[in-house]
């Protein structure tokens, strides 16, 4: 029996989307379904180095050149400036003693800036969903997808040829049949839910909780800190602004549009303490804890209510089945504290993709899943790590060069065209790296000193340190300054020559 259509994806969000179009550029006949309507909110906005890369990947692999203006700020406004966009130069950190202002010290060690483009024009993002994932479903509609939003689903049906697919649309019941089904709803999802997917809870990760909602009025955290001496490598504000704190860590991202995304994501101490799922209230308590971040947020307006999320941290034990398959974020979320979700689920669709144009068999979907799962894993890692040294901004600090030297080694190696040289997500093919990794994250959350610690980090970071992290004379501000990129040319088996070509190719220079 023909099925109606070759793959339906469930759960029209970006990623949903861009599996879609992916899909539908090969040649199938696609079904994307979805239970509310475009524009709708949706959380996770940041966008990285990887995830912009990915996306480009994907745009140039599978022919889809609209996807291409989304990849970097500049591009973006030219082309669609009624997306709602943030601009996103860097990451920026400031850490917190729970009811003192935050001080600017001469040594900067209770703040950390990391440049991640050296200029606007090609600078990292935000993505305002309500208008990004509403833009990518009728892109995907424009392809020749079937989007049918509104729909409310039953348990699938398992047949010989594929899957049937039955709900309620306006009132009116009806039924799809497809040879692959596709999960792009989010963690704890809608085949979790619908297959009874067992859970598999991340071992190290403490059982963070969230609160976050989108604002009015928030302050520039730059103009409170407006006596600072010397001039920061980007403006703090347009980047992904983190406040840490014993216990937890708040974003701050800024749209174009005058809304700016907020939220928090704890320990479940520090939620108890809070009483998090009170939402507003807990949202003020946690302001006069922090009264600098009191002070951004003194004449901040709310223009939705909070969402209180008890478990950010979700993962599930099986990926694929006959038939079917997660998307990475269906799979598993830990938290949203180094933004890997959308690499992460970017990476996935490039998988299913190269997946799907060789027709994909049970023993590739097995391969898919044993990837997913392993990135997962070594985020996690690195993710509980940080958790663990909330409190011990030192440590904290030192921890993120794992994760700042894998990004961009990662992304240097790939742009050189020398992808093998930088294996897996963060770097978790490359066995010296991962050996580092593991060993000081391990130490981390068991309470290592922090002296011996970061000393080891710095060691094991070097021979992937590419970008002049733990430079003593930056003093905690890193700008994106290519001389360390020529210096360590050697790192990635390049010369001065191979540099200025990839810079200049990726219109860095
Ligand atoms: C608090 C928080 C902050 C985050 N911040 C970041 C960040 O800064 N950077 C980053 O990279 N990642 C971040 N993430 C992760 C990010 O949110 C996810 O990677 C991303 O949203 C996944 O997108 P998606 O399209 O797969 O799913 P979603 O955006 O969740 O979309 C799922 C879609 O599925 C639909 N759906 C759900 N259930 C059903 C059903 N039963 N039937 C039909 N349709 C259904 C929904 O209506 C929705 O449209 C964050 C996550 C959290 C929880």
């Amino acid at each position: 029996m023909p099925t109606d259509f070759d793959i339906a994806i469930v759960g029209s969000g970006y990623a949903g989307s861009i599996m879609a179009m992916v899909a539908r550029r090969l040649g199938r006949r696609v079904l994307l379904l979805d239970k509310s309507k475009h524009p709708r909110f949706a959380i996770g906005e940041s966008s990285t180095p990887l995830a912009n890369l990915l996306l480009e990947e994907i745009a140039t692999e599978f022919d889809l050149p609209q996807l291409l203006p989304l990849t970097a700020w500049g591009p973006w406004q030219r082309t669609h400036p009624k997306i709602g966009c943030g601009l996103k130069r860097g990451f920026s950190f400031y850490h917190h003693t729970a009811g003192q202002p935050f001080s600017p010290r001469h040594d900067r060690s209770n703040e950390l800036l990391v440049a991640a483009s050296p200029n606007d024009e090609v600078a990292d993002t935000h993505w305002y969903r309500p208008d990004f994932d509403q833009f990518l479903a009728q892109e995907a509609a424009k392809l020749g997808v079937d989007l049918i939003e509104e729909v409310d689903l039953e348990k699938p049906e398992f047949t010989p040829t594929g899957v049937k697919l039955s709900g309620r649309h306006k009132g009116t019941r009806h039924s799809w049949t497809t040879g692959l089904l596709i999960d792009a709803t989010g963690p704890d999802g809608f085949l979790h839910r619908q297959l009874g997917l067992k859970e598999n809870p991340f071992p190290h990760l403490p059982e963070t909780q969230a609160l976050f909602g989108h604002f009015t009025g928030v302050a520039r955290w730059a103009d409170l800190m407006a006596g600072q001496a010397g001039s920061p490598p980007y403006a703090p504000d347009d980047a992904a602004l983190h406040h840490v704190f014993d216990g937890g860590w708040m974003w701050v991202l800024r749209f174009n549009n005058g809304i700016t995304s907020a939220g928090v994501s704890v320990t479940p101490t520090l939620a108890a303490q809070l009483n998090l799922s009170e939402g507003e209230p807990a949202w003020r308590r946690f302001l006069d804890r922090f009264p600098s971040i009191g002070e951004q947020f003194r004449n901040a307006a709310a223009t939705r209510p909070f969402t209180h999320a008890p478990a950010v941290g979700f993962r599930c034990a099986e990926v694929v089945g006959e038939s079917w398959c997660l998307l990475p974020s269906a799979a598993g979320f830990m938290d949203p504290l180094l933004s890997t979700g959308f690499p992460l689920a970017l990476l996935g669709i490039q998988r299913l993709g190269r997946t799907l144009r060789d027709s994909p068999s049970q023993q590739a979907l097995a391969g898919y899943q044993t990837e997913t799962l392993a990135d997962l894993a070594i985020v996690e890692e690195l993710v509980s790590a940080l958790f663990a040294r909330m409190d011990d901004f030192g440590t904290f600090t030192a921890l993120t060069m794992l994760y700042f030297a894998a990004a961009s080694f990662s992304e240097s190696a790939k742009r050189l065209g020398r992808g093998e040289l930088a294996p897996g997500f963060f770097l978790r093919g490359h066995e010296v790296f991962r050996a580092g990794l593991l060993d000081c994250c391990h130490r981390a959350r068991n309470g290592s000193p922090s002296g011996a610690l970061v000393a080891d980090i710095r060691r094991r970071v070097e021979p992937f340190n590419v970008i002049g992290l733990f430079n003593p004379a930056r003093r905690n501000w890193y700008p994106v300054d290519f001389e360390d990129l020529y210096r360590d040319a050697a790192k990635l088996l390049a010369s001065r020559d191979d540099i200025d070509v990839f810079l200049h190719k990726a219109g860095l220079r």
